[in-house]
């Protein structure tokens, strides 16, 4: 076991901010210093998704007896579909003493920060406003309206979140929100 305890940090954003696309530039930047985790979702695969990448995708009644098994450190229903973080991965990366990243719905980081109060650090990344957010998530073009309205209405609630949480970045001009994401995971892994 390592001497100094990894930090958690939590990314958190509302459906359609960017985050994703944030995330796929620390995968790229942060590989070997950072871990992601991995969330079990039964949300539909989305066609550049790829399982056991982007998340396990399982089925209904599996994500529900890995609830009654008591196999996740947190887990929400999230748009309507259940996304969930594998206890036995975390613990055992903890144990490790690595870093590691989670990209999480509001429930979710307020589960984390609960469980492990200040070793969890949760970064909220906000649209530049609501308009472009809307914007975003229909030029993605991956959602039914159906989904996207409900994404929408769960973003207003999320919006309301944005000043609860450790840090703050707007993503407005991408390159600019990445390097303050940049420096900030730096900061936080460097401690
Ligand atoms: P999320 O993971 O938060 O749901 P995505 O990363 O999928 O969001 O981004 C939603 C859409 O917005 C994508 O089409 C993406 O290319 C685009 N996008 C992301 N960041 C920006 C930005 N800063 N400016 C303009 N478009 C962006
Ligand atoms: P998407 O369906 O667009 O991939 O993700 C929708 C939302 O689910 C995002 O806010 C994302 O952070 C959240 N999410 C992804 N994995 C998990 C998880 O394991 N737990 C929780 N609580 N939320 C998650």
């Amino acid at each position: 076991m390592s001497a100094k305890p990894g930090k958690l940090i939590v990314i958190v954003a509302p459906s359609g901010t960017g985050k994703s696309t944030l995330m796929k530039k620390v995968r790229a930047d942060f590989k070997g210093r950072l871990i992601e985790s991995i969330s079990y979702t039964t949300r539909d695969i989305r066609p550049n998704e790829k399982d056991g990448l982007d998340y396990f995708f399982v089925s209904k009644p599996k994500f529900e007896k890995m609830i009654s098994n008591d196999e996740f450190t947190e887990w929400a229903l999230v748009h309507g579909d259940y996304k969930g973080t594998s206890k036995r991965y975390v613990e055992k990366k903890m144990k490790e003493g690595a870093n590691l990243i989670f990209d999480l719905d509001i429930q979710g980081t307020d589960s984390m920060k609960e469980a492990f109060g200040d070793q969890a650090k949760a970064i909220f990344i906000r649209p530049p406003s609501y308009e472009v957010l809307e914007e975003r998530l229909r030029g993605r073009g991956t959602e039914s309206e159906d989904a996207i309205n409900t994404r929408l209405n769960n973003a207003k609630i999320e919006l309301s979140r944005s000043g609860d949480y450790d840090y703050s970045i707007v993503n407005d001009d991408v390159n600019v929100a990445y390097n303050k994401l940049y420096r900030l995971i730096e900061d936080l892994i460097g401690e």
